[in-house]
């Protein structure tokens, strides 16, 4: 990580109008998927993003990528505004890597077809130079020549996530989402995958905004933590303060819903208790309140913001207002 910032992300939201029935043209509400959220992301960094299913992940990391407009919002990249002009041009500086190995492989395709798609849609490279182009970096992934030929039902899920990482990785972009590129597999492959994502940041000093809803997946791979509640970034810190200092009471939640193997070890933080409420009819005030141990007055009618609370330390968290952040 150099402190140049690749990414920069201010004031992002994306809201979606609800109707009431299928042919209904009557709004019933607006869902705020994603509601406001500011962050930057430093090249060769690993930004995770963590948070409950439903919490806005997935929705802003679509945005990040030109998948889906905001709603408001920009989005930098190198400095230049992403929009429907510019985002052709970053396209294939930006890559992702998918949830679900074994449906985001098309199991018509062999692995070489795969392999070599973003190259047959972005480059104008012969049958030969598409090749040489992928061998090595297949070969890296752990794969044979000869398995170029087969089809993704030949693969085990940990080798299909592979292909999708060559993929991802083929045109040597600067940015890649990871979107809970492990949650799908065995515990026993998710280390090799994470590791592997690690090994080849450190070769390709490629940048990564890595997104679970695991805090150890996350505490793993990330530099800098971004914690993510109903739409809203309510806790973004350095891996070791976060885990440290924690500030945010969700953030303390999460943490401790990490299995401690050793059962001598006693925290005094308490888990997660209740859902996430519906993204449609959020609670007024702080959107954590319903859950929150130590909700006060203050919290039911004012939404507290994201503020840099310590250098590099940022929470969204009425405890941290002036003086109420002694108690
Ligand atoms: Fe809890 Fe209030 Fe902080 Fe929200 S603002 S997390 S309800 S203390």
């Amino acid at each position: 990580m150099n402190g140049e910032a690749l990414i920069d992300v201010r004031g992002l939201k994306k809201h979606f109008a609800v109707n009431r029935g299928f042919l209904s043209h009557h709004a019933e509400g607006t869902v705020k998927a994603v509601d406001g959220v500011s962050f930057t992301i430093y090249r060769g960094e690993t930004l995770g993003l963590i948070g409950e299913s439903g919490c806005g992940k997935s929705t802003l990391s679509r945005m990040l990528i030109g998948l889906s407009e905001s709603t408001e919002g920009e989005i930098f990249f190198r400095g230049r505004k992403v929009d429907k002009r510019t985002i052709n041009e970053i396209r294939t500086s930006m890559q992702m890597v998918f949830q679900d190995p074994y449906s985001s492989l098309d199991p018509r395709m062999c692995m070489r077809r795969i392999v070599e798609e973003p190259l047959r849609i972005h480059t104008h490279l012969s049958r030969a130079e598409k090749l040489e182009r992928i061998l090595p970096l297949v070969k890296q992934l752990g794969f044979s020549e000869d398995d170029l030929k087969k089809y993704p039902h030949e693969f085990s899920g940990g080798q299909r996530q592979r292909i999708g990482i060559a993929r991802a990785f083929v045109l040597g972009p600067e940015f890649i989402i990871c979107d809970e590129p492990v949650s799908a597999l065995d515990v026993s492959i998710q280390a090799q995958i994470l590791n592997l994502f690690r090994e080849l940041q450190r070769e390709k000093g490629v940048t990564y905004l890595f997104i679970s809803h695991d805090m150890s997946v996350i505490k793993h791979v990330s530099d800098r933590i971004a914690v993510m509640y109903l739409g809203r970034i309510v806790e973004l810190a350095g891996k070791n303060e976060l885990f440290s200092d924690t500030l945010h009471p969700y953030t303390k939640a999460l943490i401790s819903s990490i299995p401690i193997p050793d059962p001598r070890i006693h925290t005094d933080m308490k888990p997660l208790e209740g859902e996430l409420p519906s993204p449609l009819n959020p609670p007024s005030g702080c959107p954590f309140r319903l859950r929150c141990g130590k909700a006060m007055d203050i919290c039911s009618s004012s939404v507290p913001q994201l503020r840099e609370i310590r250098k590099g330390h940022y929470a969204a968290c009425h405890l941290f207002d002036g003086d109420a952040g002694l108690c």
